[in-house]
C-alpha cells in the first residue's frame, strides 16, 4: 500500500515552513540536518551523503549554515546583493539608512545591516579590516578579482577560525547510530576533500605565491597556522566552496530549466560540502535568505542511495561534452554519474569517428 505517513506530511510540512518563513526573528544561527542522512566513506568516491530511509520527494535534507561567506556584487555601495558581513547573520544587508559600511573604509563591500550586526562582528573583523586595508587593493590589481575573493574568503575562515565564533557552540549533537555523527566548525573545515596533489603544479605553484605575500602567520592575521597549512586550506576550499546564487541549482531533468540567475556570493559550508555531483541530481539546492544552503530532495529518494547536488547550472551545460569539460576545468574530474555513462557514445562510434575514411 503507498500511502504518506503522518510522519512524512509533517515533514514535508517543516518543509514548505522553512522555504516559505522570510521572519527575520526565527533563529539564523541554527543548521539544520534530517534524521535520515548520513555520511559514509566510499573507497573510490570518498566521501558521500546517504539516506538510511526512503526521503519523499520536496522533503527538506540539510540546511547549513556557511563557516565563512563573501559577497561577490559589482557597485556594492548600490546593490540590494551585498551579504552583512557579519558571519552570524549573512543576510543580504538591505539598502536602507540602517545599513553601516566600515567607518575605517577597508572596502566598500563590507557591510552591515544595522548598528548590532556591526558591533557584533567587530572583534573578528578588526583582524580582516587591517588586512583588507593593506592588500585589498593590490590583489585587485594585480590578481584580479577572482583571486581576491578566494583570498578574502580564506582570510573569512581564518578570521571566523581565530575568533573561534563556531568550534564551540555550533556542534550538532553527536548520533549514537551508525557513527554518522557530522562534524562541526573548524574541524568540519579541515575536514574537506582537496589537496595540493589534486590540483595541477601551475595552480599549486600560483597559490603557494599568493600564500607567502598576503596570508603570512604575522600580523594582522597572526593564525598561527604553518604555509602548507594555509596552502591545503586554499585547496580545500577551492574544490568545495558554493556560489550563491538567487534560484535552484540542479532542477531534476525532467523539469522545466530555469536559469539560476546572478551569483552574489561565494561560502563554504562544513555539511553541504560532503555531497558528490551528479548530471542528474536528487537533491536541489539554494541558499536561503541568512545565507545557510538549503538541501530539498527532487525526486523520492530510496533508501541506501546516494545524495547528489549538482556542482553547476545544468541548463547552462547541456551535452554531455560540455559538461565534462566543464567538470574537468572546474572541478578536476570525469562525471562517470548514471546520465554521463548513459549518454556516452557506444564505442564503435567513437572509433568509426577517429577512422572516417573506414566509412568510405
Ligand atoms: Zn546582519
Ligand atoms: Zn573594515
Ligand atoms: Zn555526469
Amino acid at each position: 500500500m503507498q500511502s504518506t505517513s503522518p510522519a512524512v506530511e509533517q515533514r514535508l510540512q517543516a518543509t514548505k515552513e522553512h522555504l516559505t518563513r522570510t521572519a527575520i526573528s526565527s533563529s539564523p544561527e541554527a543548521s539544520w540536518i534530517h534524521p535520515y542522512l548520513r555520511h559514509s566513506v566510499h573507497p573510490v568516491k570518498g566521501r558521500q551523503l546517504q539516506v538510511s530511509q526512503t526521503i519523499k520527494k520536496g522533503e527538506l535534507l540539510l540546511v547549513d549554515i556557511p563557516y565563512a561567506a563573501i559577497p561577490t556584487v559589482d557597485e556594492p555601495l548600490r546593490s540590494e546583493n551585498v551579504l552583512c558581513s557579519n558571519s552570524r547573520c549573512n543576510r543580504k544587508a538591505p539598502l536602507t539608512a540602517e545599513r553601516v559600511s566600515c567607518p575605517n573604509n577597508c572596502i566598500a563591500d563590507v557591510v552591515w545591516c544595522n548598528e548590532d550586526c556591526h558591533r557584533m562582528d567587530q572583534p573578528r573583523h578588526t583582524i580582516e579590516c587591517a588586512w583588507l586595508k593593506k592588500f585589498a587593493a593590490s590583489i585587485r590589481s594585480k590578481w584580479g578579482e577572482y583571486d581576491f575573493g578566494m583570498l578574502w574568503l580564506i582570510v573569512r575562515i581564518l578570521t571566523t577560525r581565530t575568533v573561534g565564533m563556531r568550534d564551540t557552540q555550533r556542534a550538532c549533537p553527536p548520533r549514537d547510530d551508525q557513527g554518522a555523527e557530522f562534524k562541526a566548525g573548524w574541524a568540519a573545515i579541515e575536514s574537506l576533500c582537496g589537496s595540493p596533489e589534486s590540483w595541477p603544479h601551475d595552480k599549486v605553484r600560483h597559490w603557494t605565491a599568493l600564500v607567502k605575500k598576503y596570508l603570512k602567520d604575522n600580523m594582522p592575521l597572526a593564525h598561527g597556522m604553518a604555509m602548507s597549512d594555509v596552502l591545503a586550506l586554499i585547496c580545500r576550499e577551492e574544490a568545495n566552496s558554493f556560489g550563491l546564487y538567487p534560484r535552484e541549482t540542479g532542477t531534476s531533468v525532467s523539469e522545466p530549466q530555469m536559469v539560476r540567475g546572478e551569483q552574489f556570493g561565494a561560502a563554504v559550508y562544513p555539511r553541504a560540502a560532503i555531497a558528490n555531483h551528479s548530471c542528474d541530481p536528487n537533491i536541489k539546492h539554494k541558499p536561503d535568505i541568512y545565507g545557510r544552503m538549503v538541501f530539498v530532495a527532487s525526486r523520492d529518494i530510496p533508501q541506501g542511495e546516494e545524495c547528489c547536488i549538482s556542482y553547476f547550472d545544468l541548463s547552462q551545460c547541456v551535452d554531455l561534452k560540455d559538461r565534462r569539460a566543464h567538470l574537468q576545468s572546474s572541478f578536476r574530474f570525469v562525471c562517470g554519474c548514471l546520465r554521463c555513462t548513459a549518454e556516452e557514445p557506444p564505442s564503435e562510434d567513437v572509433l568509426w569517428d577517429a577512422f572516417p575514411l573506414l566509412e568510405e
